[in-house]
C-alpha cells in the first residue's frame, strides 16, 4: 500500500485530518509531531510543518528519510493572484516557484535558485487530474483551478507587491510553503502537489479577509485530500 504524507503549515490546517485518522502512533522530532497511522482505509503520516519554507523543507526531508513516503500532498490556505479565483476556491499546483528568490545580480530570473537545474518544481500531473476531479465531487460549490503556486518567506496583503509578484512569476496564488516542499520533493524525487484553498486576495484586505475566511477555506482543502488518499 502507498504512504502519503500529508502536510499543513498551521495546526488548524491538519486539525481535522488528525482526528479522522486510526491507528494513530506519534513521532516527534524538528519540534514537529508526525501522525502515522490510516486515514480514509489509506496509509498516512500528517503532520503540521509550522510557517514558512525552512520549517516546511525540514518536515519533507523527515517525511523522505523517517517514513520513506511516496507521495506529498501539501494543503492548506493562500492569497489569490488572479481576479478570477475567490475566496474558497481551490488552486492546484502544476508547478511551485520562489517568489522571493532573487539573484538576478548573476543573470538568474526570479525565483531561478543559483545553480539549481530547474526555474520551478513540477507537481505530479496525474495527481494533479484526479484531485481536479474529484474536487468537483467533494466541493461542487466552489471552482477548482490548476496553475502555478508561488511561495516566499512574506504574508502578501499590499496590492502593488501582489502585482510585482504576479509580474516576476505569472503565479496563480501565493503563500509560504507550498515551493519548499515542491524543492525538498524535487531533490528526493518524490511525487507530490500542493492544494490551496483560497483565504484572501493577498491585496489591502488581506488582514481583514484572512482571519475571516480561513476555517471555510480550510475545510475545502481538508475534503479534497481526505477524498483523494484511495486515488493515489
Ligand atoms: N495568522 C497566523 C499567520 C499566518 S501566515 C499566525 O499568526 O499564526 C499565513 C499562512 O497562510 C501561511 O502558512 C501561508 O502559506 C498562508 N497564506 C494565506 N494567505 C497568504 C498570503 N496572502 N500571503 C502569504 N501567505 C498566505
Amino acid at each position: 500500500m502507498k504512504r502519503t504524507g500529508i502536510i499543513g503549515a498551521m495546526e488548524e490546517e491538519v486539525a481535522i485530518l488528525k482526528e479522522k485518522m486510526e491507528h494513530v502512533t506519534v513521532t516527534r522530532k524538528a519540534d514537529m509531531e508526525f501522525y502515522q497511522g490510516t486515514l480514509n482505509g489509506c496509509e498516512a503520516v500528517v503532520v503540521r510543518s509550522g510557517i514558512g519554507k525552512v520549517n516546511a523543507g525540514i518536515c519533507v526531508q523527515i517525511l523522505a528519510d523517517v517514513f520513506q513516503v511516496d507521495t506529498i500532498i501539501n494543503t492548506g490556505v493562500a492569497g489569490s493572484l488572479k481576479t478570477e479565483i475567490n475566496i474558497g476556491d481551490i488552486v492546484l499546483s502544476t508547478d511551485t516557484m520562489y517568489h522571493d528568490m532573487d539573484a538576478r545580480e548573476f543573470g538568474y530570473p526570479i525565483g531561478q535558485v543559483p545553480r539549481m537545474d530547474t526555474l520551478t518544481f513540477p507537481a505530479d500531473p496525474e495527481i494533479r487530474k484526479k484531485a481536479a476531479r474529484i474536487c468537483k465531487e467533494v466541493n461542487p460549490e466552489i471552482q477548482v483551478f490548476e496553475g502555478r503556486i508561488v511561495s516566499g518567506d512574506q504574508f502578501v496583503a499590499d496590492k502593488e507587491q501582489k502585482n510585482r509578484i504576479i509580474e516576476n512569476t505569472q503565479g496563480w496564488c501565493t503563500e509560504m510553503e507550498g515551493t519548499a516542499i515542491g524543492q525538498a520533493a524535487y531533490l528526493n524525487k518524490i511525487p507530490y502537489l500542493v492544494i490551496r484553498a483560497i483565504s484572501d486576495k493577498a491585496d489591502d484586505s488581506a488582514h481583514v479577509d484572512y482571519p475571516t475566511f480561513e476555517k471555510q477555506a480550510i475545510i475545502h482543502s481538508v475534503n479534497l485530500v481526505e477524498a483523494l488518499l484511495p486515488l493515489l
